[in-house]
């Protein structure tokens, strides 16, 4: 038995029509899994590019939406991928900007963590969760307050559900990526002074890609990552370690 194959798994993606979540999608088909790519809007693109998958239609601004999800059919992967980023000082920042970022980024996080886990102890299954973290679940930033809050909330989540579902047999962990080149970091890679100092200050010298996000999901999914409980794993090109 190949230990890194998803073969014979179904996973679901949340954010899966573009970035980070697409590239995650596609390396689990690739890996052998039938993937149900979740977004706000359509996925079709995403699905164009699997061997075996399809689309939900999935809106955590309301961070309930997965409540039924998973009673549907048997899903043994979760990523909970999808995220949005507001920026502004934080002497001007928002109430709405705190809220919607909190809402999908930290507290969908959870409930449709909840609804898999649920749905998992009932069938007696084991299972796994991939959470998306960021630099931001260690490190302050800056002009991102909302963001940086919910993603270290992401981190604890990602322990207190290990310590609690670990004996289960539901493995729990997280991805921290570094800076990588998606929608999200447009706005950073158009500013040319941000840009360069951002680089200087990667290890490996370059933004990374969506794909190095998603070859390292495969892996926390597969069964060479059965003893990894809890673990919140930086891809950033060396940028926490220097
Ligand atoms: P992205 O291209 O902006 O993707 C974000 C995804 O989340 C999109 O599919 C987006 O859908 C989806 N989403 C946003 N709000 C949603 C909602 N209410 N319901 C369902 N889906 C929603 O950015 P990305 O870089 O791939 O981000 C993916 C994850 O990685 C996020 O959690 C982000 O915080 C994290 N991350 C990214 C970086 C980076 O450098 N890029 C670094 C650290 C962590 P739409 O396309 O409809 O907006």
């Amino acid at each position: 038995m190949n230990p890194f194959s998803l073969a014979g798994r179904t996973a679901l993606v949340t954010g899966a029509n573009t970035g980070i979540g697409q590239a995650i999608a596609v390396a689990m088909d690739r890996a052998g899994a039938k993937v149900i790519c979740a977004g706000r809007r359509s996925c079709v693109e995403t699905v164009s590019q699997l061997s075996e998958g399809r689309e939900i239609i999935l809106d955590l601004a309301d961070p309930m939406a997965a409540r039924d999800v998973f009673s549907e059919e048997p899903i043994d992967i979760l990523v909970n991928n999808a995220g949005i980023i507001r920026r502004s000082d934080a002497v001007d920042f928002s109430e709405a900007d705190w809220d919607e970022v909190m809402d999908v980024n930290l507290k969908a996080v959870f409930f449709t963590s909840q609804a898999f886990g649920r749905a998992l102890l009932k069938r007696e299954a084991g299972g796994c969760i991939v959470n998306i973290a960021s630099l931001l679940s260690f490190q302050g930033g800056i002009r991102v307050a909302s963001y940086t809050a919910a993603k270290h909330g992401v981190a604890g989540v990602t322990r207190i559900l290990a310590n609690e579902w670990a004996a289960k047999g539901i493995n729990v962990n997280a991805i921290a990526p570094g800076y990588i080149a998606t929608n999200n970091t447009e706005a950073l890679r158009d500013d040319p002074d941000r840009n360069s100092a951002i680089l200087e200050r990667i290890p490996a010298g370059r933004w990374g890609e969506a794909n190095d996000i998603g070859e390292t999901a495969v892996f926390l999914a597969s069964p060479a990552a059965k003893y990894i409980h809890g673990a919140i794993l930086n891809v950033d090109g060396g940028w926490l370690g220097r």
